[in-house]
């Protein structure tokens, strides 16, 4: 993020948000009739430490892994497999020389802890790839790895799979000036999100 909101308050009817420029460390002051607070994986971190406000809505942050292999086949289709457990995963054409497959469902707990491919997921992934195809792959063909965290809503599952990956717009007017917290969403969800609030 290069542009950070490090306060908002409320201020005769409008909302006095605060940034600071990460690079620079110029900081300017916005006023604002509304707030929007769409910060993802750290919305709930935003609220409670940027804002200072309380709000029962909480986030759960969920790891997706991703491992790169040599190709396993010559064309430029993709795979789509159902596991034993219910849950889906794909094997897609990567670059030239590679096989991408995702992904995982992990708790994620530590928001400020980088996301890495654990070798829970690692395995997890390898053996189920294994169910399918005919080369057999091992944890040494993995030649890179990423992962992204998914900010979903807590609705208390047991199961990270099983949570929800819809989104919520909670609007809180307690604060005479609108507050927006966005909980949740995918890219494929965003305008229909969007449409929602007009
Ligand atoms: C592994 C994985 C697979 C996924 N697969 C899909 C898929 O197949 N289809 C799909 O549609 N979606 C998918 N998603 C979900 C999608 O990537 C996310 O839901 C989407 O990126 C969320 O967008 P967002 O704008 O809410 O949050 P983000 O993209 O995380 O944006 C939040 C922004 O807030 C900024 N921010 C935080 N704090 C502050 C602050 N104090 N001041 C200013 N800015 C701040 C951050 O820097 C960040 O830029 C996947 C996610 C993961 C992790």
């Amino acid at each position: 993020m290069n542009t950070k909101v490090i306060s908002a308050k409320k201020d005769d009817g409008l909302w006095r948000v605060e940034t600071k420029d990460q690079t620079t460390g110029k900081r300017e002051v916005f006023l604002s009739k509304v707030l929007i607070n769409a910060g993802g994986p750290w919305v709930s971190d935003i609220i409670h430490n940027v804002l200072r406000v309380n709000a029962p809505e909480k986030v759960r942050l969920v790891r997706g892994s991703h491992i790169v292999v040599p190709k396993i086949w010559d064309h430029g289709k993709c795979y789509f497999f159902q596991g034993n457990d219910g849950r889906v995963i794909f094997a897609i054409p990567y670059e030239t020389d590679f096989t991408l497959i995702g992904t995982t469902d992990f708790d994620h707990i530590e928001l400020d802890e980088k996301p890495q491919c654990s070798e829970l997921e690692k395995n997890y992934l390898i053996n189920f790839a294994n169910q399918y195809f005919y080369t057999e792959l091992k944890a040494e063909d993995i030649v890179w790895t990423y992962s992204g965290v998914r900010p979903l809503q807590d609705t208390s599952e047991g199961n990270a799979t099983a949570v929800t990956r819809d989104y919520s717009i909670k609007v809180n007017w307690e604060y005479e000036v609108p507050l927006i917290n966005i909980f949740g969403g995918k890219i494929t969800t965003y305008r229909k999100l969007s449409d929602a609030w007009r």
